[in-house]
């Protein structure tokens, strides 16, 4: 069996894919929200016995591989090495010398090994008393400093240079990995030139969400006028782009899906500080405002943020950036105050009473009230203009809240407080929404009335997909065959011919296989044409959610309602076509072939 099978065996498709989608039972198959593009009712399927997936909104699916590669942006090679370590399989050498062909493990490689290195001379060399003792005085304890694996590398020229270089990495990959600076007129054949980005600092090293090591952020030990800023941080390299990785989350993901909330602090030691005291779900979005990307990936594990941040004016700008984009994707915020005097940030809260924190987060205040005092303060809501400028500074925030009730709530709240009509509202949040780009225009849900065309990728292993727009007599042979799959019986109900109707060798395939009473299995060996995903599973899974629900008799009818309906396209493509015979045998003056052909024209 090849590696790529017994990972499949090993690994179920539902609990992979559930990690990040909820799915619900639909038949013998899973259904769930696709998360890969915007929809309201699932059309994303899940058959755990083919161990395949496929969405009937946007036409992606696959196996494993091709979830991972796309959900994570990973590469073939990354996904590989990502699902072999998840089903704790050993590779076999073909494959490891695959894998560390790619740049992108290699590097992931080394930040594993530097950051052993790092933690290793924190708790075994002399020299990193100092060191300790710094993360003891901030209150770290000593598991913590285990678990975190912090560590500290000393004010020296290129110590972890040569030490990454005498276990066998090569200078362009230590370069690659931000920990290497290779000087304009470095030599790699010398060594000369090149020097680590981290000296005389105490090390954190930054996970993605699959426990990997992608970065560090080096804080300081002893400031000194050229020590190049309090902290240093891995540049973008190809594993870390500070806009996609939330500080924190390997950690946190489970507590916050066990709690449905996810706690947002500003910075790493807020992070650690919290998970000391017991609490797990807090998450640092590494020292920006939180992105698109950020708020995505925290989605998977849970819609409701409680947020931390500075609470001065700079703090609430930077803020309230990443609060729009979450408050646009629907998540629901809250904003967290720590008492007056408790505390700059939940790093020294925890210090002075770790209770204040703990309830400051429970009872966190909903980022609308937040707003709405906010505008309100220092406001004279009887003078005019100051009343003007509380509606124009809050209704912007209100727009961005994609469902309608609770868009009209704030609104009432707003007109109670400052005393105007809500119609009067109401008229204003329409222009100040028609200035703003909608959001998840896309469609739903294309069924065979509203969609003439659905796409299909595919192959999805393509650098570019290539997408291959189905015709509208596709999509109903499509549902046509899906039916038929699920109830072979209806079989008899169609007419002798009705193998003119297919346009393609696949729904031939798949016919001829049906007519000779083929199972499901043989069907699938028939209409083996494609490469990733077998025709027979898209059609069985479309089959399930499509008419799981429906009556013996509601079935039947649908059959015939989808023969009048193929029928009628083929009809209309077949005129078509005759036409262009008939317009060509015109040409050359075929005066038979054009008899034969209007003849066919007339009888259609
Ligand atoms: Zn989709």
């Amino acid at each position: 069996m090849s590696d790529i099978d017994d990972i499949k065996n090993k690994l179920s498709v539902e609990e992979l894919i559930g990690e990040y989608v909820q799915l619900k039972p639909a038949g013998s198959n899973k259904k769930g929200l696709c998360p890969f593009h915007n929809e309201k009712t699932p059309s994303f399927m899940v058959n755990p016995e083919r161990q395949s997936w496929h969405c009937f909104g946007c036409a992606k699916g696959g196996d494993i591989f091709t979830f991972v590669e796309e959900m994570e942006g990973m590469e073939f090679k990354e996904a590989l090495r990502y699902l072999a370590d998840k089903a704790g399989i050993q590779l076999s050498n073909n494959f490891r010398n695959e894998i560390s062909s790619n740049e992108k493990n290699r590097i992931k490689e080394i930040n594993t090994e530097a950051t052993r290195f790092f933690h290793s001379f924190l708790l075994k060399m002399s020299g990193a008393k100092l060191a300790l003792d710094y993360l003891h005085n901030r209150g770290l304890q000593d598991d913590t400093i285990e678990e975190w694996k912090i560590g500290y590398i000393p004010e020296q020229w290129d110590l972890l240079t040569q030490y990454l270089m005498k276990k066998g990495f090569g200078l362009e990959d230590l370069v690659g990995a931000g920990l290497t600076i290779k000087k304009d007129n470095a030599n790699a054949n010398s060594g000369q030139g090149f020097y680590d980005r981290f000296r005389g600092r105490v090390m954190f090293p930054i996970w993605n969400v699959h426990d990997e090591v992608v970065g560090f952020t080096g804080r300081i030990l002893v400031e000194k006028a050229n020590s190049g800023g309090k902290y240093v941080n891995t540049p973008q390299t190809l594993v870390y782009d500070k806009s996609r990785v939330i500080f924190g989350l390997n950690k946190a993901k489970k507590e916050i899906k066990t709690n449905d909330l996810a706690v947002i602090v500003e910075g790493q030691m807020d992070v650690i500080a919290c998970h000391q005291a017991g609490m797990k779900n807090v998450v640092a979005s590494s020292g920006t405002a939180l992105t698109e990307e950020q708020i995505k990936l925290l989605k998977r594990y849970s819609q409701n943020i409680n947020m931390s941040f500075d609470m001065d004016e700079a703090g609430q700008n930077a803020a309230k950036r990443g609060i729009g984009i979450a408050v646009a994707e629907g998540m629901n915020i809250k904003v967290i105050r720590i008492p007056d005097g408790k505390g700059k940030d939940p790093d020294e809260c925890i210090k002075q009473n770790k209770n204040i924190w703990f309830e400051s987060v429970e009872s966190a205040q909903s980022v609308m009230e937040w707003y709405l005092e906010k505008v309100l303060r220092n406001k004279d809501i009887h003078d005019p203009k100051q009343k003007q400028k509380i509606v124009n500074d809050f209704l912007p925030e209100v727009a961005l809240i994609p469902y309608a009730v609770e868009r009209d709530h704030w609104l009432k709240e707003l007109g109670n407080k400052i005393g105007v009509d809500l119609e009067i509202l109401r008229d204003d949040l329409k222009t100040v929404q028609s200035r703003k780009p909608a959001h998840n225009a896309s469609p739903d849900k294309i069924g065979i009335t509203d969609g003439e065309k659905v796409k299909s990728a595919d192959n999805l292993k393509e650098e570019h997909e290539i997408k291959i727009e189905k015709s509208r007599l596709e999509v109903l042979l499509d549902r046509m065959f899906a039916l038929l799959i699920k109830f072979p019986n209806l079989l008899s109900n169609l007419p002798e011919d009705f193998a003119k109707y297919l346009s393609t060798a696949i729904y031939e395939a798949i016919y001829q296989g049906l007519k000779q009473e083929y199972n499901v299995d043989k069907l699938r060996e028939v209409a083996n044409f494609a490469d990733k995903e077998n025709p027979i599973d898209i059609l069985q899974m479309k089959g399930e959610w499509e008419f799981a629900n429906l009556s013996d008799k509601e079935i039947k009818e649908e059959m015939e309602k989808l023969f009048v309906l193929i029928n009628t396209e083929w009809q209309k493509n077949r005129r078509k076509q005759l036409q262009l015979e008939i317009e060509q045998a015109e040409k050359i003056g075929d005066k038979n072939k054009i008899g034969i052909l209007l003849k066919e024209f007339g009888e259609l």
